[in-house]
């Protein structure tokens, strides 16, 4: 596969999860080899978009401002290695407020796939996830994906037994494909 397009869930694949979840950018610490494959990627010309369920907004624990901050942060660690973040897309909601931008919602893969534009081909197209909410929103879009067993994905692996690839991170998953 030319691998042309990667979608990225955000926390537990990029950056350390916490059951307490991420509120600050101090609290935003990317996990090993992570920025270093999207920088990788994005150098040979993939298209990079990140898909993150951010239901801390909608309960209070942080804020935009604080979202805005964190994204900032990630964005420029991997700048700094020469490459590039093309598109954040974020979900606000609660669980329970059935939108339909909330993985395993399709909505925010579809809002990167709308930004794509015409260089999507779901084909060339990977969704890397550590949940199986993650797994769940590239099959409703169509497109192959990957679990990384960092953040939730060992949990993921155990109860969800999924037929997709699974590799120990983001980072090595790079190391083998890229
Ligand atoms: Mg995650
Ligand atoms: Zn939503």
């Amino acid at each position: 596969m030319a691998l042309r397009t990667l979608f990225l869930d955000r926390d537990g694949v990029i950056n350390h999860d916490s059951p307490d979840y991420i509120k600050s950018a101090a609290e935003w610490q990317p996990l090993p080899g992570a920025l270093e494959a999207i920088a990788t990627l994005s150098q040979q010309g993939v298209w990079i978009g990140i898909a993150t369920n951010q239901s801390g907004l909608a309960r209070g624990l942080f804020t935009s401002v604080d979202l805005d901050q964190m994204h900032l942060k990630m964005r420029q660690g991997v700048e700094a290695l020469g490459g590039r973040i093309d598109a954040i897309a974020h979900c606000f909601h609660l669980p329970d407020d059935c939108c339909r931008c909330r993985k395993p919602e399709p909505g925010l893969l579809e809002q990167l796939i709308r930004q794509r534009g015409e260089g999507f081909v779901s084909h060339e197209t990977l969704m890397i996830g550590d949940s199986y909410k993650d797994l769940q929103a590239a099959q409703a879009v169509g497109i192959p994906a990957v679990l990384v067993r960092t953040g939730k994905g060992a949990n993921t692996e155990r109860d969800h037994a999924p037929t997709v690839p699974v590799y120990d991170s983001l980072g090595h998953w790079a190391e083998l494909n890229v």
